[in-house]
């Protein structure tokens, strides 16, 4: 079994965020400690308060990712839970899509900017805010290798296939999600060599087409998010850091920038 001292979940309240909190509380692949999740409001977010009211390994913290200037407070509420042993895996996960079926005709600059801010710049700005926690993480979880998994440090950015330049998904063309998710990785080959020299490993991940609220109107076939969730747990177990050909997809398969 691994061990993971602390994993922080944005998004948590409801979809993928809320499953991921679910699985790290019971998957028996991994034994975690500390779980902060975070959610935007009281009334959308009763199945998170309720089950962190169940246990004392849930954290729950109110955080918009677009409002930067509560991003200094966010890290000392972070440090004051995690303590002198570091954040050690951050899940950016917290995302926006706009309308199923969105064509060139529908695009504006204000729905460009508004899924750019929430996709694209707040998993890098939470990333750069965090990253001395996750470093004090590397060190002190640190194997003898030196090696990158997701027990000792790192940064699992929640992306997309649509995201992806060189997949085919067909006449899908979302205008903004899919240039969001796409930034999104290109910034995660970027802080995946610059965060390398602190020990943390840092990875896109695709986790299906899954039927949340975000594909509410979406016609293709769909996996439930508990079998998205712990076939994504089992990858995040296998990740080193080695894999520069693309990003992992929830079933293994590697998928293409
Ligand atoms: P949901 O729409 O079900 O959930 C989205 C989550 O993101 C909610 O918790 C929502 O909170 C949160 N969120 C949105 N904006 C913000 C913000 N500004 N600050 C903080 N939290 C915010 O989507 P999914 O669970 O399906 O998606 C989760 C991630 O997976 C996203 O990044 C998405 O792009 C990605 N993804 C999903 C796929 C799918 O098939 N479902 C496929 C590929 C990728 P609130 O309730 O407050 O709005």
């Amino acid at each position: 079994m691994v061990e993971i001292n602390s994993v922080l979940i944005t998004g948590a309240n409801r979809g993928i965020g809320l499953e991921f909190v679910r699985q790290f509380l019971t998957n028996t692949s991994v034994r975690t400690h500390i779980i902060i999740a975070t959610y935007r409001s009281q009334e959308s977010s009763s199945a998170l308060l309720e089950l962190a009211k169940s246990t004392t390994k849930v954290y729950t913290l109110k955080f918009d990712v677009n409002q930067f200037d509560t991003y200094d407070k966010f890290v000392i509420d972070v440090q004051s839970i995690v303590g002198d042993k570091g954040l050690t895996l951050l899940i950016n996960n917290a995302g926006i899509c706009v309308p199923f079926g969105d064509t060139l005709d529908d695009v504006t600059p204000e729905k460009f900017t508004s899924v750019f801010t929430t996709n694209a710049t707040a998993p890098v700005i939470l990333t750069k805010v965090l990253r001395p926690l996750l470093k004090q993480s590397a060190r002190i979880h640190s194997d003898k290798n030196n090696g990158l998994s997701i027990a000792r440090a790192a940064v699992i950015n929640i992306s997309s296939i649509a995201g992806s330049c060189a997949a085919d998904i067909g006449p899908l063309f979302l205008y903004a999600y899919r240039e969001s998710k796409a930034a999104l990785n290109m910034s995660t080959i970027s802080m995946a060599i610059e965060l390398e020299k602190d020990g943390i490993l840092v990875e896109s991940l695709h986790p299906g087409v899954v039927d949340t609220d975000m594909t509410a109107t979406h016609t293709l076939p769909k996996i439930d998010a508990t079998t998205s969730v712990s076939k994504i747990i089992e990858v995040l177990l296998t990740l080193n850091g080695k894999n520069k050909e693309g990003f992992p997809s929830y079933d293994g398969k590697i998928l293409p920038f």
